[in-house]
């Protein structure tokens, strides 16, 4: 600590709270300060370089460095700062992106609500859909399933369909009544002898037996990931999503798509469910939106749903639910140019064109003694790390290995997320061929030092 005093590290450890942060050990080891970014890169107070391999929070898009975004929010900032939408208010950045985001998502999702991050989007949903049925004369239709190791946020209702414990444990969530079903990822949760087909079936099984015995009359809605990414990069089953997609139709539950990390390309589709094969009838938006140079979030849904709750208004008033910053003109200005930037440079189309290279560096690392899976699909992947690559027997102290690599990465000059033991990668969309040979050969380097 002495030699740290005046440091900003010090001032860091003497005074914030950090998110997602073991504070005891933080305090011990301090933060790695991060002071300015230039393109898929970014350098920290020693000057020291890293490839941002996560894209910051798998959200930077167009990477760390896009002057147009920092214009379009100086411009904006000249002209008007801030207002609210509130009461029948608006300004035209956040009609403009309401319209795009109508213009580029599904055609059956006509209706924009915004707010600033992809928790209180979710948290809307929550409340939208109890407000809904409310509306509809449907009081009992209130409970929510999602999926073990799914990631939907940390507010309280956000959090409690997310399917971590980390999440949960000492929080006392779930708080809202949410039935996490089995997580749909193969490897991990596929049971001996079953095939991938057959785990699909099991699935879909359990979906179905969930919703008769708490009665679909009960269930507002499902909402998943299209592929779960904060829970370690998990690709759903081949006829997941379109077999929940027919359960949830002919129950009459909503399905909701959390696309916030898969939404605007990251697969390689526009949208996670394009990838998959299905519609859904809300989805939440945040992250690449803005590349994160802004918070920004959005629900955007159907109008069936908006029409039932236009129709509440109409009789008990307004719909009593918005933030300070919903729509905020300075975030939706830069939403607006960065989905430019990514139509203009076809970043999209990028990341499917780079789909194969990046995909087979990570595949590559499946003849690594400690790695059990390497996985992923368009522009983001991971490797999971296991004791005993026959058995898929992780690590007796779950974490370890994943915070080891974690450190020897930072060495190498590459920064990826540790989630426990699963090594994961998401890189800025504006990555090219020789960036993804960059990241594999610092990805290599790091997981030859790990054995
Ligand atoms: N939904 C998904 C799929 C996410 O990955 C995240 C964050 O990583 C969230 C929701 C929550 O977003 P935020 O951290 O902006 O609240």
């Amino acid at each position: 600590m002495e030699a740290l005093s005046n440091s900003l590290a010090a001032a860091d450890i003497a005074t914030t709270m950090h998110p997602y942060t073991n504070l005891r050990q933080h305090e011990k080891t301090g933060p790695v300060v991060i002071s300015r970014g230039d393109g898929i890169r970014v350098y920290d107070e020693h000057g020291k370089e890293y490839i941002e391999g996560l894209a910051g929070l798998w959200s930077v898009a167009v990477g760390f460095s896009e002057k147009r975004l920092a214009d379009a929010a100086y411009q904006q900032m000249l002209k008007l700062p801030y207002y609210h939408t509130f009461s029948s208010k608006a300004h035209e950045p956040s009609i403009r992106l309401a319209e795009k985001l109508v213009e580029m998502t599904p055609e059956n999702l006509t209706r924009v609500f915004f707010t600033s991050s992809g928790s209180e989007a979710n948290d809307t949903i929550v409340k939208m859909m109890w407000f809904m049925n409310n509306a509809l004369g449907r009081p009992k239709k209130k409970k929510f399933l999602a999926r073990t190791k799914g990631y939907h946020g940390i507010t309280v209702a956000s959090g409690s369909l997310t399917g971590l414990p980390i999440n949960h444990r000492d929080f006392d969530l779930p708080a809202i009544p949410v039935r996490h079903l089995t997580c749909p990822h193969f490897y991990r949760f596929g049971a001996e002898g079953e095939d991938e087909a057959a785990f699909t079936a099991r699935l879909l099984a359990e979906l179905e037996s969930v919703i008769a015995e708490e009665g679909a009359d009960t269930i507002a809605a499902f909402i998943g990931e299209p592929l779960i990414a904060a829970g370690g990069v998990l690709p759903p089953p081949a006829g997941y999503w379109e077999g929940v997609e027919k359960i949830c139709r002919a129950n009459d539950i909503v399905l909701i798509a959390d696309e916030v990390i898969c939404g605007f390309g990251r697969l390689g589709t526009p949208f996670g469910c394009q990838k998959y094969g299905f519609t859904p009838d809300i989805m939440t938006l945040s992250k690449q939106i803005t590349s994160s140079y802004m918070p920004l979030a959005a629900v955007v849904f159907s109008e069936a749903i908006y029409q039932a709750i236009a129709d509440n208004t109409a009789t008990i008033g307004n719909f009593g639910h918005g933030f300070t910053a919903s729509g905020h003109p300075v975030a939706t200005a830069v939403g607006l140019e960065n989905l430019a930037i990514i139509e203009e440079r076809d970043l999209i189309g990028n990341a499917a064109r780079l789909e194969a290279s990046f995909q087979a560096g990570i595949r590559s690392f499946s003849d690594h003694p400690l790695v059990g899976e390497a996985r992923g699909t368009g522009l983001i992947g991971a490797v999971e790390l296991v004791a005993d690559k026959a058995t898929k027997r992780p690590f007796a102290k779950a974490g370890r290995a994943g915070a080891i690599a974690n450190v020897i990465g930072h060495e190498e000059g590459l920064i990826f997320r540790s989630i426990g033991d699963q090594l994961a990668l998401c890189p800025p969309m504006i990555a090219t061929e020789d960036d993804v040979k960059e990241i594999m050969t610092r990805m290599a380097r790091t997981l030859e030092r790990l054995t």
